[in-house]
């Protein structure tokens, strides 16, 4: 029996259940990490600003010097064609372009390699668990790991160099705390794994300029701040800043805008969510519903 309910792949121009999708032990895509990924929410039933993302993705293979021989459009029939069949309406949409496999066997030159384009989906992932966020989730902030430097691993191309994000997660856990956030050789907080971090400070939301992925979501926080009337900043912010902020919270594809209780033993209001976190947070479920951000997903 095929579980489609678990998720589906798109491989080489084929949809099969999750469960059957493989790659080659020789992928450079796995021995090398040389990998670059996207990943668009489903609500509801049809993606979320889908262009946005698929242009950070284009952007990605552009920087990366990927070619898969795929564009826009045939990335989007792919992706709608895999989410129809799942019949999943509130999913974790991922895109990736692996390096492959060199052509000549052996071969350390990565313009010989044979890219390719593909694709899963699964049932919707948060990054915290919204039953921890209700309860007031707590983030580390790693004291032996810093966020790998921009200009050793590129983080505007969304990648799996996870090394730095892994290690803080261990650092994490073991404290008893939900996440990590990750600061820069600098002092300044960067991001964690699979989010953006702001701060609520003087009445402005700040974000981290350097060092990291500019998530869609931070897009559409700094967007729908815009809308609220909200000054914003995006520059570098000190750790002594960001833990002496009014709120902190954190934007991701996976949970929209997440208002955070304590980083390391300070706790923001009260151990709850902040006031503008938590309008951020219910706006963006209001976004997520507008017409004009959605491309819908042809379900049988
Ligand atoms: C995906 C990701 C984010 C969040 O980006 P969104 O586009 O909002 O999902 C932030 N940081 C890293 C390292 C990521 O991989």
């Amino acid at each position: 029996m095929t579980e489609w309910s678990k998720g589906a792949a798109w491989m080489a121009g084929e949809v099969i259940p999750i469960g059957e999708a493989r790659i080659g032990v020789t992928d450079w895509g796995l021995t090398h990490s040389d990998i670059t990924y996207d990943v668009v929410p489903v609500i509801d039933g049809a993606f979320f600003r889908l262009p946005d993302y698929l242009d950070r993705f284009e952007a990605s293979l552009a920087t990366g010097r990927f070619d898969i021989g795929m564009d826009g459009q045939a990335m989007t029939a792919a992706l709608a064609a895999m989410v129809a069949r799942s019949g999943l309406r509130h999913a974790y949409c991922a895109m990736v372009a692996a390096r492959g496999t060199p052509i000549i066997p052996g071969s350390r030159d990565p313009r010989g390699c044979t890219n390719h384009f593909y694709a899963w989906v699964v049932p919707y992932i948060h990054v915290i668990k919204p039953e921890v966020l209700a309860q007031g989730a707590r983030v580390w902030i790693a004291k032996d790991t810093h966020r790998i430097p921009p200009d050793s691993v590129n983080p505007h191309v969304k990648n799996y160099h996870w090394g730095d994000f892994t290690a803080g997660l261990f650092e994490a856990k073991d404290a008893g705390f939900e996440t990590v956030i990750l600061t820069d050789h600098d002092g300044n907080v960067t991001e964690g794994p699979g989010f953006n971090v702001f701060a609520v400070t003087g009445g402005r939301v700040v974000t981290p300029e350097r060092g990291v992925l500019q998530g869609i979501t931070r897009r559409t926080v700094l967007e729908m701040c815009a809308e609220l009337g909200v000054a914003t900043e995006i520059r570098a912010v000190p750790l002594a800043e960001f833990m002496a902020a009014d709120e902190v919270f954190l934007s991701s594809s996976g949970g929209g805008v997440m208002p955070i209780a304590q980083v390391d033993d300070r706790l923001f209001g009260n151990g709850g969510a902040g006031p503008l976190g938590l309008r951020l947070s219910e706006l963006y479920q209001d976004w997520t519903r507008r017409a004009a951000h959605r491309t819908a997903i042809p379900y049988r």
